[in-house]
């Protein structure tokens, strides 16, 4: 079966189906002129909208995702599709979770967007109060992945527009329609301008960036494409947040609940057709059990519904064809440099279809092993103890999620500080992506953006610091300089040396100070 690449007209956007390489609804380009619109009427918008206020805007975009939610059936339509996941998946993971998601976030934003009262000590800094608040950067640009065509916006989009951002989308060109519908549903609720989007492939993307018009940017993507972004915001000085590649690991213990571990790697090996940054691309298993998991791997790997139409399956075709081709090269590296193969191994089905995969007698030398994948593809590696394992975890050039699995669990937990990633978990994976309050993050080539939780929230927003000075002499340390200030100095410093009898001369000193400033000013 030949790959069907894209195909960019200068006004459209023609894919097919990756389940059956039927045509889909064209999508048009957006063009220079209208981009350079967008982004004004975002920026034209973006204050109004802050001065909305948080509970307003919150009210707002629950309406919006209450409708999505509503709608979900067409969700799920466009995320089959256009991205070929089954009916199941595509409710699961993407179509129902826009309210929920949406509250989450609101619990997390709004403690953070409270103004914040500064401790200003009255004996320090007389007669002076002060407070910070979290103002919005502006118009802040979404770059968006394919692998999910409407959950890519939850992450993103929710706590922009919470913290009184207005946003410019542009959605990966293999999947624009998820995000036209997304855009199209917050549209009916919020002010116009707020939530822009624009088509089109990664020339539309560096457009936007260098359109002059964007505060702030947050690109989920490949990590060469993350390098080349980061250069262009380098360049004009805008704030980026870089979500980027896996490779996550999962390491297998003798002391496991081995029929749980087993359906845990199969889920998150295969969901999404392992087209997530945080799949399981990888198992480092103790050679004590490698026998039993690596054939109850295969057995229910090969269990797994693949191909067909009607959206009914357990894994999905790749998303497109450049995926299909990685794939390939990944399986046909590994056997040709040892691997055995447990199950799958091919394409099949009329669309962009692959076996969900299991190699066996892997090593860090394979490219399946060593970078990213993004396809049903689970290859194991055999080791000693859970020594090798951690060894064997870090290196690579990905940290962004690992698991251990064992009944052990504090031990588990101890053995996972020492993984170089952003999340542990023990007896899961990447459950993270579905918490808005837990910090979605990575290390080295994973980018250093956090996508969730608290800590992701001073990229969306700056803190704007005010003081107010009630005093109505001057500060006793303004200028002019004198001998009465060094004594003050001096007294300061032995003071905080411990040597308190020092201070008690400074009021007096202090009204000296005073009067020489008031002398300078009348003269
Ligand atoms: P990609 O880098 O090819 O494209 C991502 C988006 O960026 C697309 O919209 C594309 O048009 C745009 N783009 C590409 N080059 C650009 C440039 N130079 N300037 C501006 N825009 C540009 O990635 P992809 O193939 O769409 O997505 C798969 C990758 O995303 C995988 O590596 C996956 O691990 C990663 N991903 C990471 C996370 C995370 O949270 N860390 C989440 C989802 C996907």
């Amino acid at each position: 079966m030949a790959s069907q690449p894209l195909l960019m007209t200068n006004d459209e956007i023609h894919g097919v189906s990756p389940v059956d390489l039927q045509p889909l609804p064209p999508v048009k380009r957006t063009t220079p002129d209208e981009l350079a619109a967008a982004v004004r009427r975002a920026r034209a918008a973006q204050k109004g909208w802050e001065a909305l206020g948080f509970e307003k805007r919150a009210k707002l975009l629950k309406a919006a995702a209450r409708v999505m939610l509503e709608r979900r059936a067409e969700a799920i339509d466009i995320i089959h599709r256009e991205a070929g996941k089954s009916f199941a998946q595509a409710a699961m993971t993407e179509a129902i979770g826009p309210l929920d998601y949406l509250k989450n976030w609101i619990g997390v934003v709004r403690p953070f967007v409270k103004r914040k009262k500064m401790p200003i000590s009255p004996l320090a800094f007389p007669g002076k109060k002060g407070w910070v608040d979290m103002v919005p950067r502006g118009v802040v640009a979404l770059i968006a992945p394919w692998n999910y065509p409407i959950a890519t916006y939850f992450k993103p989009l929710f706590p922009a527009l919470l913290t009184g951002n207005t946003v410019v989308v542009k959605p990966s060109e293999y999947t624009p329609r998820g995000g036209i519908w997304f855009q199209k549903i917050l549209n009916e609720f919020l002010p116009p301008g707020v939530c822009e989007v624009v088509i089109g492939g990664r020339e539309t993307g560096q457009a936007l960036l260098e359109s002059g018009g964007i505060d702030a940017v947050v690109f989920t993507g490949s990590s060469a494409s993350g390098r080349k972004v980061l250069e262009v915001c380098a360049k004009q000085m805008i704030p980026c947040n870089v979500e980027l590649g896996g490779k996550d690991a999962a390491i297998v213990l003798a002391d496991c609940d081995l029929e749980r571990t087993i359906a845990g790697v199969v889920q998150w090996g295969f969901q999404n057709a392992g087209q997530d940054c945080g799949a399981i691309e990888r198992v480092y298993v103790v050679d004590a059990i490698a026998d039993k998991f690596v054939d109850g791997l295969a057995a229910a790997t090969s269990r797994l519904r693949v191909g067909g139409r009607g959206g009914d399956y357990d894994v999905g075709p790749l998303s497109m064809p450049r995926q299909l081709e990685i794939v390939e090269e990944h399986v046909a590296d590994a056997l040709a440099k040892g691997a055995k193969l447990r199950c799958g191994g091919k394409r099949t089905g009329e669309g962009f279809w692959f076996q969900p995969t299991v190699l066996d007698h892997c090593t860090q030398q394979m490219k399946a092993v060593a970078e990213e994948t993004f396809g049903p593809v689970v290859p194991v590696i055999r080791v000693k103890n859970a020594e090798e394992a951690i060894v064997k975890t870090n290196d690579n050039v990905f940290g962004l999620n690992a698991s251990i699995w064992s009944e052990d669990r504090a031990a588990a937990v101890e053995l996972g500080k020492r993984l170089e990633v952003g999340t542990v978990f023990v007896n899961n994976h990447a459950i993270t992506g579905a918490m808005a309050f837990a910090p979605w993050t990575g290390v080295k080539e994973s980018g250093y953006g956090i996508a969730t939780g608290t800590h992701s929230l001073i990229f969306f927003t700056r803190p704007k610091t005010t003081v107010v000075d009630k005093g109505s002499s001057p500060d006793p340390w303004w200028l002019p300089m004198d001998a009465t200030m060094v004594d003050v100095g001096e007294r300061l410093a032995l003071a905080q040396l411990g040597k308190l009898t020092a201070a008690l001369k400074i009021p007096l000193l202090m009204r000296k100070r005073v009067a020489a400033i008031l002398k300078l000013v009348r003269g």
